[in-house]
């Protein structure tokens, strides 16, 4: 035996030394590399886990997920915790992202609702020169000439002619005919919804034209609550596990608050649902004391427009049919002052880097005086309706600087909380 000795297999004890030396050496090597790797993967996979993007381990291919046209990115949006919000008051307030649909707002949902309902009942036909009327100084029509686009149709928009520009060059880039009226009384002819209403009877006695009219009516088209009951509605559960309390949102059509209210409250009767309402608009005193009145509509007081705000989309002085189905399940309504939304909108980027436009801005107003007054451990669920680029010349330019060394400002000091008197600064709004 010793050294000089062979083995079983004709093997000098030296060599199986040096053989056995060379396979520890290559399996530590092996191992403080993997070690090595591992710590520079995990560095990244940890970044991602707490976003969205999940890439490790997804390398197997698997052909799914695709969408089909524009038509496809519609809903399924992400419901996002606004962490500053959820912070300052102890609350879980959650916010449904449909900025994100691809048209940019909710409105998208119901764009679409009203054209398959239309096609399903035989009022339009794709690629027939058939055209879809809307009065609408919101995100619709945006929503309604993306859709149109899409689906082989026109769009004809009638709005107030001192509707943001954004609004209106981007309607014209979705290749929609856009028709300015002056604003008026819903009781006007010229009004601008009695405008769009107007022209697409015009176009259906006339047989001069090819192809039909539809008037889109989205205050009046119950597709427009259905799509929120449908869809909007079913996510927030999902999204939630069924885990909400309250759900606080504003009212333009009242199709969001209708539909989702619906939804909502047939599975979880316990549910409180809270309009957020902006100043000038009658729905607060509606839904708190039955009578549709604002302190801005007293005698002499009466402006170019019905509601009297710097917020755009949501607040209203009639009852739609689409705000009707759903006001026999709203609990509470909050007053927003211009104020409050302007500041909020500021929090919200200085925080959150969360840009948003002005309904938004008051539904997170309501969203987090509602928590403050039922106290913590709630699940709160709002709207992000649109983004702040919708709103860069009326709304923004209200709000100010924002960011640089100046300390934020916090929450408790934006909202206030003792009152629900309305401080107006323009005459400027729009619903729809
Ligand atoms: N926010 C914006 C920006 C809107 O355009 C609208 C619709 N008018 C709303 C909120 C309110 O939605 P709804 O019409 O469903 O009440």
């Amino acid at each position: 035996m010793g050294w000089q000795m062979t083995g079983r297999f004709g093997i000098s004890p030296q060599l199986l030394l040096g053989l056995s030396l060379g396979v520890l050496l290559s399996a530590s090597c092996r191992q403080i590399w993997a070690v090595v790797a591992s710590r520079l993967t995990r560095d990244d996979d940890s970044t991602y886990a707490q976003g969205r993007i999940q890439t490790k381990g997804d390398d197997e291919a698997v052909k799914s997920e695709i969408r089909v046209g524009v038509e496809g990115l519609i809903g399924n949006t992400p419901l996002m915790k606004v962490k500053s919000l959820s912070d300052a008051t102890g609350c879980e307030i959650l916010a449904k992202v449909e900025m994100m649909n691809p048209g940019g707002s909710a409105k998208d949902r119901i764009a679409l609702a009203i054209v398959e309902q239309a096609e399903a009942d035989g009022l339009l036909r794709p690629n027939s020169g058939d055209v879809v009327y809307e009065g609408t100084s919101g995100s619709t029509g945006i929503s309604l000439a993306m859709i149109c686009r899409a689906k082989g149709y026109r769009a004809h928009i009638c709005l107030p002619d001192d509707t943001s520009t954004e609004k209106v060059d981007l309607l014209e880039k979705l290749g929609a005919e856009v028709e300015k009226v002056p604003p008026a009384s819903i009781v006007d002819r010229r009004q601008y919804v009695n405008q769009a209403r107007a022209r697409a009877t015009d176009r259906n006695n006339d047989d001069s034209v090819e192809g039909r009219g539809l008037f889109a009516d989205q205050f009046e088209n119950e597709a427009n609550w259905k799509a929120h009951c449908d869809h909007t509605g079913p996510e927030i559960y999902k999204q939630t596990g069924g885990n909400v309390d309250v759900f606080v949102t504003g009212a333009g059509t009242g199709g969001t608050i209708s539909g989702v209210s619906r939804y909502l409250k047939q599975k979880l009767p316990k549910l409180k649902v809270v309009l957020a309402d902006p100043p000038g608009s009658g729905l607060y005193n509606k839904v708190k004391y039955g009578v549709m009145f604002d302190i801005m509509e007293r005698e002499g007081t009466r402006r170019r427009h019905q509601v009297d705000t710097l917020v755009e989309g949501i607040g209203i002085n009639r009852v739609t049919r689409n705000f009707d189905v759903g006001m026999p399940l709203v609990d509470d309504a909050i007053r927003v002052t211009d104020k409050e939304s302007l500041a909020m909108a500021k929090f919200l980027v200085e925080h959150d880097g969360l840009f948003v436009g002005s309904s938004t801005a008051v539904n997170c107003v309501a969203a987090a005086k509602y928590a403050l007054k039922i106290g913590p451990g709630h699940t709160i669920v709002t709207i992000i309706c649109d983004s702040g680029t919708r709103h860069l010349s009326k709304f923004w330019k209200a709000v100010g600087p924002v960011g640089g060394e100046l300390p934020a400002v916090p929450l408790e000091d934006i909202l206030n909380l003792s009152s629900t008197a309305s401080t107006s600064r323009a005459n400027t709004p729009v619903n729809g």
